[in-house]
């Protein structure tokens, strides 16, 4: 059996369960390389106060590592950030984990990858995974005179710890998922709360029950019934959402009909009206929890929907010319999407960069993998189903996958791999077909639309993904030796036993 130098880029959820992936299987010879000081990804990143999970988190685990604590059926985020970090030290990966050093380039040298740091180091790699996550690039809007406010201010994604809230006069910028959770967290505590809305989201109410020491004890000494609740959540949350997404039917319905019914909340009418979206539920990613909409009976909170002229240093003037004095504005405006794991340069063979190939659209066979990088493997790739389906499930899917071409490179069935341009090409083909048919592309702007117009999402029933991922089509596959490739290999071996 040969041994494969493994480098996986980023200790987030998707890293961190194919280093223990890798583990499992015997291999030490990897390193993963982590661009923050710590585990979690997203969940280190974000560490916004009232920041919750809206997948129930029985389904937002590994499935190796079924978690028996869990406080909530929706965890909140310190909670799943402690989980990962509790998985990576069950599987001793700190001490292959490079913190604060982020990969540069990604280059194909004849028989392996050289990995070159922000730092200037390099090493050498049979295989790359990627797992920078989907959602990390911060995009904060160009807005006048934001530079000059005088409070502070900074990203939701960027949370200044000993940033004062209680008692402050607090704007938040942005109705996404995180706008929503921090209204629900800040709104008590502001001495005056503003949420400045562009787009009304369509919230669904979910009620956020605790799991009781009777209910962990189960867990604990029945690890089945933690698997048989994986399932559960898997089956409810797919069953409803992921083909809600996909097509018309009972689930789009009940999923209208309960966010249109949540609206009855707020008991204003004006107010009702300038917070009820113009296009379906679900079109954008729906804003998911309850206790928001509460939030405006408050007299210290209140929903700003004129938009934003400027800001200036004691706040911000919306185009009607009021001054809204703040002491503190947060910008939940979202992310850079459709980069993955961009702004890594990879280049391939032949000198071809993923940049240009991934221009004007990043595309994968099946999620995972491109021509032409051989031996390079995606978490959380371009097209994943992250609408339709838990990331966890998404990456271990994919991780099994590219473990399968690992251990087959390890018993020497070939040096390099990559999917072929022709079967690649189909997927997308076919990709595209279907992608007008689902709910992303029914007039609505969103951080799903990719440069081509299109929905960078997954078009079909989630469990399409793991049938595809299930064994590879080999005639999708070319496999190849490559010169040299075993000389150094034995070299190797050889080094490490004198
Ligand atoms: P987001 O969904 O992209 O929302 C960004 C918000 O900022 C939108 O309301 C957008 O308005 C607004 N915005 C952007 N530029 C603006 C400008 N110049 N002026 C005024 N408003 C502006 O970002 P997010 O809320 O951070 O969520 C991103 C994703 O993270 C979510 O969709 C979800 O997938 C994930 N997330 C998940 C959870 C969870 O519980 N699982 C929690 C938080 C986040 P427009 O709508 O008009 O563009």
């Amino acid at each position: 059996m040969r041994t494969p130098r493994v480098a996986i880029i980023g200790a987030g959820q998707s890293g961190v369960g194919m280093g223990a992936r890798l583990r499992r299987a015997g291999i030490d010879t990897f390193r993963i390389y982590e661009m923050r000081a710590g585990i979690g990804g997203t969940w280190h990143a974000n560490a916004y106060p009232g920041l919750f999970c809206d997948v129930p988190s029985r389904s937002y685990q590994y499935k190796f590592a079924p978690n028996p604590d869990w406080s909530r059926l929706f965890s909140p985020g310190p909670e799943i950030r402690a989980y990962i970090e509790q998985v990576a030290r069950d599987h001793d990966l700190p001490r292959n984990i490079s913190f604060d050093t982020e990969v540069e380039t990604v280059t194909w040298r004849d028989t392996e990858w050289e990995v070159r740091t922000t730092t200037g180091d390099t090493e050498a790699f049979d295989f790359v995974i990627t797992a920078a996550g989907a959602l990390v690039r911060t995009r904060t809007p160009a807005i006048e005179g934001l530079e000059s406010f005088a409070g502070r201010r900074f990203h939701s994604a960027e949370w200044e710890q000993d940033a004062e809230l209680a008692g402050k006069r607090v704007a938040v910028i942005g109705t996404g998922s995180t706008g929503m959770q921090l209204t629900r967290a800040i709104g008590p505590i502001a001495s005056k709360f503003e949420l400045f809305q562009r787009t009304p989201q369509w919230v669904l109410p979910l009620i956020n029950i605790p799991y009781g020491p009777v209910a962990k004890r189960i867990m604990r000494r029945f690890p089945f019934a933690n698997q048989f609740a994986y399932r559960f959540w898997q089956r409810v949350t797919e069953g409803t959402f992921g083909v809600a997404v996909i097509k018309a039917g009972w689930q789009r319905r009940l999923i209208a009909a309960l966010c249109r019914a949540h609206l009855h909340v707020i008991r204003d009418p004006d107010l009702r009206r300038r917070m009820t979206p113009d296009y379906l539920p679900g079109c954008k990613r729906l804003v998911m929890g309850g206790g928001f909409y509460q939030q405006f009976r408050r007299s210290t909170v209140s929903l700003v929907d004129t938009p934003i002229d400027r800001i200036e240093p004691r706040g911000i003037v919306t185009a009607d010319g009021v001054l809204h004095e703040q002491d503190v504005i947060v910008m939940a405006t979202g992310f850079s999407t459709n980069r993955y794991v961009l702004p890594v340069e990879f280049v391939g063979l032949g000198g071809t960069r993923l940049t240009d190939r991934w221009n004007p659209q990043p595309e994968a066979y099946r999620t995972v993998a491109v021509p032409g990088f051989p031996n390079v493997f995606m978490l959380i790739g371009p097209h994943s189903p992250f609408g339709n389906q838990s990331l966890f499930t998404i990456s271990e899917t994919q991780a099994d996958f590219a473990m399968g071409w690992i251990e087959g490179w390890q018993r020497g069935e070939f040096d390099t791999v990559a999917p072929t341009e022709a079967a690649t090409e189909a997927f997308n083909r076919d990709l595209r077909d279907a992608l007008p048919g689902t709910i992303w592309t029914t007039g609505c702007d969103s951080w799903y639309i990719g440069a081509d117009g299109l929905p960078a999402m997954w078009p079909w029933p989630p469990d399409r993904h793991a049938e595809m991922l299930a064994q590879p089509e080999l005639g999708h596959w070319s496999m190849e030796r490559v010169n040299g490739h075993e000389q150094r290999q034995r070299a190797e071996h050889v080094e490490g036993r004198s």
